[in-house]
């Protein structure tokens, strides 16, 4: 595994549609475990392969739903990632991303949100998410489509003037 450089706007990767993943052979695995080695160093929650400078539809995200650091969190390695429902209810929060340094917004989402995709192997999966969770998915998976946070909040700050924030989504 190796950890590799993430890239930061104003990149064109981080603006263009990424293409769908078709072969789940070596050169992937070896992405997906680069991301996940990436995404832990940083540290962060979430990350999508254009913010490694690749444009493929693949995303990794970490996440324990407890508050306990301690507890264990569950990997999600997430090939052609789909959201395919959107709860009607909506949740402001406040998200930061590597590829964005320095920066957080606040930003409404869905509450709740169902992802089709597929796993490392090429299988179907299929994850029902809410919460964090759910605005993890739902950042990851516009970086796909070349939307960046910044595009959906109307409140974007420099993190230095508000030091107490909490910890962003991808930084
Ligand atoms: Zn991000």
């Amino acid at each position: 595994m190796a950890v590799r450089e993430v890239v930061c706007l104003p990149e064109e990767v981080l603006r263009k549609k990424a293409r769908k993943i078709s072969e789940f052979n070596a050169g992937f695995q070896t992405l997906a475990d680069d991301m996940v080695e990436t995404m832990r160093l940083a540290p962060g929650v979430g990350l999508a392969a254009p913010q490694v400078d690749v444009s493929q539809r693949l995303i990794v995200v970490e996440y324990g739903e407890e508050e306990d650091e301690e507890a264990p969190k569950k990997l999600y390695v997430v090939a052609n990632p789909e959201i395919v429902y959107f709860s009607e209810e909506q949740v402001m929060g406040i998200e930061g991303c590597l590829s964005i340094p320095g920066f957080a917004g606040e930003v409404l989402r869905a509450k709740e949100v169902v992802v089709k995709g597929q796993n490392r192997k090429g299988k179907p999966i299929k994850i029902k998410a809410r919460d964090w969770l759910a605005r993890i998915f739902q950042h990851e998976i516009d970086h796909l489509d070349g939307v960046l946070y910044i595009d959906r909040s109307e409140k974007v700050w420099k993190m230095e003037e508000e030091p107490d924030s909490p910890i962003p989504i991808d930084c």
